[in-house]
């Protein structure tokens, strides 16, 4: 009797792979001790682990030197819609970001309000020329797959888009139809894959949105087993009732929530160490709460996030029609100046509010593509105005669209959270390539260096945390947090997104004077178990994928 062997299919004959990553030092993203090992990568997944040097491979890669980790997750970028723009994702997948999830800050690509996307703090004139085919995640998704995406990418759905559609930029609470349909939305969005809800009440028309509403909508999320963000109601005095919100959210709704970019403003610089002994305390009794940081003491945001809450009751065009309005204009400055952030949007107005206008500058704009990179201080002294009319006039020229940057948090309550257990690093950018709209204006570097920039500044110049924690938190932690599987570790089976560094060059090229630059040191990066960084250069593979929530 003859006896045959086992068949085996000729893609998986044992030693002969895709793809072999010899001799490098591997983080896996657990935050367990480098190892040497090599790693064998089959037809997109990891397949084998361990000392590889006899197998054989299609592709090697020699990491002597380097380390090897787990793709960079981040887990809040707003590439929403410019990555409909341009799907290579260039600026993230360069800076070895291999999944992102967008949706945060209570803005998301769907649904649109019959095919009129929500803009809520993101600059339309950004993604001029874009065309919206879609209303929901599902047409959206496939439009992306169609166009090819550079990276994975998740998605949250935002509270303005499900607002705004359920009953536009009005100053009130919704009516019980309105928030049946807000439900119904909600819903809708989790059934096509969304992670959760995010929030951003500090967006017109999250301000209006009483906690009643988001608990409901919590609630809703709930059922589908997915999570509650949010971009919080006040980052200065309030910030300990605005994180208090999000608990409340949590625990009500029985949900994950998490606090997105938890950094306080003047003056309220160093609350961290209060809030997460909060979170501690609310972790102790059961509620699963956390939280996130961007590695800046810079921020960017909309340009109208400076104006009270109430001046955008009614959309864009009730704001313009105030701001040409001189008792109105006068309302709306006395506003701030009396409450500063307190009274609603961005903590920037605590910068207004004091007159820290060289802390302020204009990130984007049209006709006045001229003061872009400028301060306020100079934008006032240009146009011979006081600063503060200047935003107003500016933002009227330019039909309320620009982005501002602006300089009011501290790198100490950034690591505070960087080396809390729950807290997490985001990059709060866009996906963007160098050419076209997306390369206008003065945005924020961290689009293009977020990530590297973290792990030169603050892990190799300061060793504030140990690499092995530093990629633990740009991958394990946050896979685990938005229950991400099979990514954001090194394992057999997993998805094989991985990037290759070397820990001695790693480090940011774009910076506030040249935003638009690619970062050093990074080698390779796969997504998917394909090269989108080969040799340090950017190949465009688009091999990311859309990644559902898992039930
Ligand atoms: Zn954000």
């Amino acid at each position: 009797m003859t006896t045959l062997p086992p068949y085996t299919p000729a893609s998986i004959v044992p030693g002969m792979y895709d793809i072999l990553l010899l001799n490098g030092r591997v983080l896996d993203g657990t935050g367990a001790p480098a190892r040497s090992v090599d790693i064998a990568i089959e037809a997109g997944r990891i397949v084998a682990i361990g000392d590889l040097s006899t197998a054989t491979a299609t592709d090697s890669i020699d990491a002597t030197g380097k380390f090897v980790t787990p793709g960079f997750i981040d887990i809040h970028s707003h590439s929403d819609l410019t990555l409909v723009i341009a799907g290579q994702a260039s600026s993230s997948v360069a800076q070895g970001i291999t999944t992102q999830i967008a949706g945060n800050c209570g803005v998301s690509a769907a649904p649109t309000l019959d095919h009129v996307p929500y803009y809520g703090p993101l600059d339309p004139a950004m993604t001029r020329g874009m065309v919206c085919d879609w209303i929901d995640f599902d047409d959206y998704f496939d439009r992306l797959t169609n166009q090819g995406l550079g990276t994975n990418l998740a998605t949250l759905v935002g509270h303005g888009n499900i607002r705004v559609a359920a009953m536009g930029w009005e100053d009130r609470e919704a009516t019980p139809t309105e928030l049946e349909r807000m439900r119904q939305l909600t819903a809708q969005a989790m059934e096509h894959g969304s992670l959760g809800l995010s929030s951003g009440l500090a967006y017109a028309p999250g301000p209006y949105a009483p906690l009643e509403e988001l608990v409901e909508l919590g609630r809703v999320v709930g059922r589908y087993g997915g999570l509650y963000t949010s971009h919080i109601r006040n980052q200065t005095l309030g910030i300990a009732a605005a994180v208090g919100e999000v608990i409340a959210v949590g625990e009500r709704a029985g949900i994950t929530a998490h606090v997105s970019h938890m950094q306080p403003g003047s003056p309220m610089l160093g609350a961290t160490a209060d809030l997460l002994q909060t979170i501690d305390s609310v972790r102790a009794r059961g509620v699963d709460v956390s939280c996130d940081a961007i590695p800046y003491t810079i921020g960017s945001t909309t340009l109208k996030s400076l104006l009270p809450p109430w001046s955008l009751d009614g959309g864009d065009e009730a704001l313009l029609r105030r701001l040409q309005d001189p008792a109105m204009r006068d309302k709306i400055k006395a506003d701030t100046m009396t409450h500063g952030a307190e009274s609603g949007g961005s903590r920037k107005r605590n910068l207004v509010k004091e007159g820290s206008w060289d802390r302020i500058w204009l990130g984007s704009a049209e006709r006045n593509e001229h003061l872009t990179g400028k301060s306020f201080a100079e934008i006032g002294q240009i146009r011979h105005q006081d600063p503060h009319d200047a935003v107003l006039d500016v933002l009227l020229e330019e039909n309320a669209r620009p982005w501002m940057l602006a300089e009011d948090v501290s790198e100490e309550d950034f690591l505070n959270i960087a080396r809390h257990e729950t807290g997490g690093i985001i990059s709060d950018g866009f996906s963007l390539i160098p050419e076209g709209v997306l390369a206008e204006g003065k945005h924020h570097p961290r689009s293009y260096a977020a990530f590297p920039y973290f792990l030169r500044h603050f892990i190799r110049d300061q060793g504030a945390l140990t690499w092995e924690q530093a990629i633990h938190k740009l991958t394990g932690h946050a896979a685990a947090r938005f229950r991400l599987t099979d990514r954001g570790v090194l394992r057999e089976g997993a998805w094989a997104d991985v990037v290759i560094f070397d820990p001695e060059t790693i480090a940011e090229g774009a910076d506030f004077d040249n935003p638009y630059r690619y970062p050093h040191g990074i080698d390779t990066v796969l997504v998917n178990g394909i090269a989108a960084v080969d040799d340090g250069r950017l190949t465009d593979s688009r091999s990311g994928r859309i990644v559902r929530r898992t039930a």
